[in-house]
């Protein structure tokens, strides 16, 4: 495994469409392997793969309840709402908030080529919501409602 530059506003790669993986070959093992360690060594939540500058459809996620890897991840599903602060490892020095489904349902293959579906709900959903909007070269910072002081709380009022 090795670590793997992330990559930051305003560069281009993270404004593209990325392709889907058509076949789990042992390269994408490899980003797997690799985007892990690099989200690790970040601290962060999630990556997905443009923020390494590898355009295709390839997302890591651990909220704290263990790695959650993602190919061609698709939201089947959501519902309800939430609102809470939102930081990227892309987009630096900078927090929002942005309103997201409180439940999402995604589709995805894992690293075997299996079919699964994620249920996420609260910073889970958040979190899919974010890493999936990379794939379509979309920022958080694009739909947040303000930009956030760095060291501002934020209550969270729910509507479910
Ligand atoms: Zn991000």
């Amino acid at each position: 495994m090795a670590l793997r530059n992330i990559i930051t506003d305003p560069d281009s790669r993270l404004r593209k469409i990325s392709r889907p993986v058509k076949e789990i070959t042992p390269h994408i093992i490899t980003l797997l392997d690799d985007m892990a360690e690099t989200m690790k060594q970040a601290e962060g939540v999630g990556l997905a793969a443009p923020q390494v500058g590898v355009l295709r459809r390839v997302v890591v996620i651990d909220v704290g309840e263990g790695l959650i890897e993602l190919i061609n991840p698709e939201i089947i599903s959501q519902s309800g709402k939430q609102k809470g602060p939102e930081a990227c490892l892309s987009v630096e020095d900078r927090k929002g908030l942005v309103e997201r489904p409180n439940k999402v349902t995604v589709k995805a293959l894992d690293r075997e080529g299996n079919e699964r579906i994620i249920e996420g709900e609260g910073l889970l959903a958040r979190c899919l919501c974010h890493e999936i909007d990379h794939l379509d070269g979309i920022l958080y910072i694009d739909k947040m409602e303000r930009e956030m002081e760095l060291d501002e709380e934020y209550e969270e009022n729910e509507e479910a």
